[in-house]
């Protein structure tokens, strides 16, 4: 299965402006299977050990407490190239600077609280999906 699942996770931003569903309908036409799902919130112990990699980045204090401000939609999804095709849909990390049509285009309001997480490798990808799901929660 390499290459061919992502991990994704709907921002409390976009969670609290009521796009949960806009988003998963977006991602369901763009043909990804979701595999796990859930609602559920990061503590800022959570977020920050999530976002480690981060941990040296001006901006790594505030990820944590945004990312830990409510509840997000945690989900793993299927589709051949899943890494490299989520991150085009979603777009780029600054919204002013995504395609018109993306996921952050159209639901981020800024470069931090930009509606969406995507994972950047298949490696983490792997890594990210088992920090939010067991085993018996992927199908
Ligand atoms: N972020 C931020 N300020 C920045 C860059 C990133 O607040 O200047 C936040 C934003 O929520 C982003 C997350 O940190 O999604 C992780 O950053 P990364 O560079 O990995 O962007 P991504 O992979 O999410 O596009
Ligand atoms: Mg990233």
């Amino acid at each position: 299965m390499a290459g061919n699942r992502t991990f994704t996770m709907i921002k409390p931003d976009a969670v609290a402006s009521g796009h949960i569903g806009a988003i998963l309908a977006q991602i369901n036409n763009a043909g990804f299977r979701i595999v796990a799902m859930k609602l559920t919130r990061m503590s800022a112990a959570t977020a920050g050990a999530f976002y480690a990699v981060h941990k040296e980045r001006p901006f790594y204090g505030e990820l944590v407490e945004f990312m830990s401000s409510g509840p997000i939609v945690a989900a793993v999804l299927e589709k051949d190239n899943a890494v490299e095709d989520f991150r085009k849909l979603i777009g780029a990390t600054d919204p002013a600077k995504a395609e018109p049509g993306t996921i952050r285009a159209l639901y981020a309001k800024n470069v931090g609280e930009n509606a969406v997480h995507g994972s950047d490798s298949d490696e983490n990808a792997a890594i990210e999906s088992a920090f939010h799901f067991a085993g018996l929660e992927v199908f």
